[in-house]
């Protein structure tokens, strides 16, 4: 079998990625960054979304496994005293694929330019560069409404209890093949009105932005955020392609949503 190790790069982490990868090689596992089947991330849930960032173009081939280095986190379910309990578990055991719907987001623009393609495990977001946010929301070809506001945020399932919870979207079992739109602080008053309320999508159902007037946009895609100009269009649906995890042991979505909100 052929890893690849993506650390956080904390101290802590570095250390644990050496010491995991020596004890990997022990068991006759190749190191190889370029065409990895299994992605070990070490770090938070943050690590783990720049390790699938990293090796979207290898979803088929590969499967993810975290490490946190801080708390226990959404993505990331081995705690750093049980590393040789994980490379026995590597070496010795079947591990249980579960796999997680993923967002396609593809961004259109004018004058030309070609389209470009995104796949998001936590969300995309949407923001103005300057100035309120205005955009036509579409769902299956139809207008929805006009938004007005600080922006738009789009999640997967597993993408719920991040950006998309804090701006009082529903958490979603990732066995559901679904987004969500959640609004960041719409304009709603007699003359401007929005549903207000975050809109869960089916696998088959597809959602487009189009902006009215501005064409500049901040765009979010988990951790990275970059400015995109003169955009036509935005589209979004659940993706064809899904994350793989590779699980040793229970991780019950549940259990983690209340470790993480509620307390034990
Ligand atoms: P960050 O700003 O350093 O950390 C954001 C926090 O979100 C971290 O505590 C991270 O956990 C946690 N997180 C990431 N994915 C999660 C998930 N699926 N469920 C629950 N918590 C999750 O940024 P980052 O580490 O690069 O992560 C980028 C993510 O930050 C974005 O995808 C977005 O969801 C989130 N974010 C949230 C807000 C907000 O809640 N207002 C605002 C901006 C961005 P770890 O500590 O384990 O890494």
């Amino acid at each position: 079998m052929k890893f690849t190790i993506v650390s956080k790069g904390d101290e802590k982490s570095n250390l644990l990625e050496e010491k995991l990868r020596k004890y990997l090689a022990d068991f006759q596992f190749v190191f190889d960054e370029k065409e990895p089947e299994m992605v070990i991330s070490v770090g938070g849930d943050g690590t783990l979304l720049s390790a699938f960032q990293r090796y979207r173009h290898r979803l088929d081939e590969t499967a993810f496994v975290g490490i946190h280095t801080g708390h226990l986190g959404f993505y990331a379910d081995w705690m750093p005293d049980e590393i040789e309990k994980l490379v026995i578990a590597i070496a010795r055991t079947e591990c249980r694929i579960v796999e997680y719907p993923l967002l396609e987001v593809i961004i259109y623009y004018n004058k030309g330019k070609k389209e470009e393609h995104y796949l998001a495990l936590n969300e995309a977001t949407i923001k103005s560069v300057e100035g309120t946010f205005v955009i036509d929301v579409e769902i299956q070809d139809e207008l929805f409404e006009r938004f007005r506001g600080d922006g738009l945020c789009v999640s997967t399932p597993s993408g719920s209890t991040a950006y998309n919870k804090a701006l009082g979207g529903a958490i979603i079992h990732p066995s559901l093949e679904s987004i969500q739109i959640s609004e960041m602080a719409s304009i709603n008053n007699r003359v401007f009105r929005t549903i207000g309320s975050p809109l869960i999508l089916p696998h088959h159902h597809k959602c487009i932005f189009r902006p009215v007037t501005e064409k500049d946009f901040l765009i979010g895609i988990d951790h990275l955020s970059f400015i995109q100009r003169d955009i036509q269009s935005l589209q979004f649906k659940v993706a064809d392609k899904k994350i793989r995890f590779a699980r040793f042991k229970p991780f019950p979505f549940w259990s983690r949503v209340r470790g993480s909100f509620i307390g034990e």
